[in-house]
């Protein structure tokens, strides 16, 4: 099994991802840029949420602003409840996350939203102090974790950077059920970049400052959540469901989770089937997910229902994806906040605020979960084992010798008939098992070589990157292959 230290090496060697600004010395932590191989493995992983989830559920998709003003996070209940609890070094004026460092000197789980007071009773009950100058600890405290963004020259506007992309959906809300011609359920989605001030980022995309989110707010009327259209479609897929209070995982089907009284609703066993779904077509196995049911410590407090999508990993279960159901907290918030109406109202006149199931997945945490569950290594051989949809490249195309300039000619030929309908890359430098080698580590599924027989016979050999099988295929045969190898139809 692949562990965390193996991702990040190949990240570094193969520029998927590094720390941003890295030439300056004192770039804050926290930040991280994606090279041209990451930056599309990313964009592929948004493609097919948006193509597995967005569009086949029917959502609308917005693009919202980053900057958003202070009265968006008054409504929402950021300002006052978007918190880590921090404590300060007396000596050396360090801020340290409460929570965290209780759980390294405990082992035991510690929740940020305990109250400080506790919190700063168990840090003297420990005796902890400063990890850094064992200086004594001042009390603890909340630390807001929105980032400032004031805009404008002379009358400034008080604004701050996102942090979640979900309030921009909500403040949308009235334009989409005025403009949209909606039918409820009705989901809105929207993927971006989000901010939070992290008092201690670590992990590289684990915890980041500045990260990205694929979220999905599924707008519905609260006494018709059993009205899911397309129920007979997942009512026998088998959920990966961890109980709250319970610590195995089971496999229990959607209607077993309603007959069990596990969810109150279809809609919810129906997109926690779709969600489950998505993360499979991503490469995730099923049996390395689970969906945890947060118990009523845990959930926030606006949460009716609430299942953590959780995947294994060398660093532990990772949360990739929070599914809450919201109710109505957010339109009552905004619509008080903004003092405009937020109520939907039906064909027939009917008014109401409708209830919402959120989606929230990090785009961060998922693209890091896919390396690492498809990092393979066997001898001197490293390979990512992409599902063809996300990988980098559909192929790379390699003329056997590169001092051979009737088989790079060919090869140029080949790349030029390809590129119209695949992601295809030349590569003529070095020696052949350089180059499958290079294609092996970032994931590109097939090579395809021209050699001396190709001049003559007009075929190339195609490699798979997993098995390295090989295969003699006609070149005027070579599209319908790759379409069919891409679509899983065959295999080499
Ligand atoms: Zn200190």
């Amino acid at each position: 099994m692949a562990k965390y230290e193996d991702v990040v090496n190949l990240a570094l060697r193969r520029s998927l991802f590094y720390p941003g600004s890295e030439i300056y010395a004192n770039a804050p932590a926290g930040l991280y840029d994606f090279g041209p191989v990451g930056a599309t493995i990313r964009r592929k992983i948004v493609e097919t949420w948006r193509k597995h989830l967005v569009q086949r559920e029917e959502m609308l998709e917005i693009d919202g602003a980053l900057i958003m003003p202070e009265d968006v996070f008054k409504a929402s209940g950021h300002l006052t409840n978007f918190n880590d609890p921090v404590t300060q070094c007396k000596k050396c004026n360090t801020i340290h996350r409460a929570d965290k460092l209780l759980e390294e000197k405990t082992k035991e789980q510690y929740r940020e939203a305990m109250p400080v007071e506790e919190l700063t009773a168990a840090l003297r009950k420990h005796k902890l102090a400063c990890p850094n100058c064992k200086g004594d600890l001042l009390d603890v405290r909340q630390f807001n974790m929105m980032v400032k963004a004031d805009v404008g020259v002379s009358a400034k506007a008080s604004c701050y950077l996102r942090p979640e992309t979900c309030q921009t959906i909500f403040t949308n809300w009235q334009r989409m059920a005025k403009t949209m011609r909606i039918k409820l359920p009705k989901g809105i989605a929207q993927h971006g970049k989000v901010f939070r001030n992290e008092i201690s980022p670590r992990q590289t995309l684990l915890r980041q400052v500045e990260f990205s989110q694929m979220e999905a707010e599924i707008f519905f009327e609260a006494d018709k959540i059993d009205d899911v259209e397309r129920w007979d479609e997942v009512k026998n897929y088998p959920l990966r469901i961890m109980k709250a209070g319970s610590n195995s995982v089971e496999d229990i089907t959607c209607a077993d989770l309603l007959a069990k009284g596990i969810t109150t609703g279809k809609l919810i066993a129906y997109y926690i089937a779709r969600t489950q779904q998505l993360m499979e077509r991503l490469g995730i196995p099923a049996s390395k997910m689970r969906f945890r049911q947060l118990d009523d410590t845990e959930r926030a407090f606006y949460a009716k229902e609430a299942f953590d999508l959780e995947v294994e990993t060398s660093l532990g279960w990772l949360e990739l994806a929070a599914n809450n159901y919201r109710t109505d907290y957010d339109l009552l918030g905004h619509q008080k906040g903004s003092q405009k109406d937020l109520q939907f109202c039906t064909p027939e006149g009917k008014k109401f605020i409708p209830h919402i199931w959120e989606i929230s997945i990090g785009l961060d945490r998922t693209f890091y979960t896919v390396l690492e569950l498809c990092y393979r290594s066997e001898g001197e051989r490293t390979w990512l084992s992409l599902p063809p949809a996300i990988a980098p490249l559909t192929a790379g195309i390699f003329p056997l010798l590169s001092n051979k300039p009737e088989l790079t000619s060919k090869a140029r030929e080949l790349f030029e008939t390809l590129r119209d309908c695949y992601e295809v890359q030349l590569d003529e430098t070095g020696s052949i098992g350089k180059r499958y080698a290079r294609m092996d580590e970032i994931g590109v599924p097939w090579c395809i070589t021209i050699d001396f027989d190709s001049l003559n016979n007009n075929d190339v050999t195609i490699r798979a990157r997993d098995s390295s099988a090989q295969k003699r295929v006609k070149i005027d045969a070579l599209k319908d292959e790759l379409y069919q190898l891409v679509t899983g139809k065959i295999t080499l």
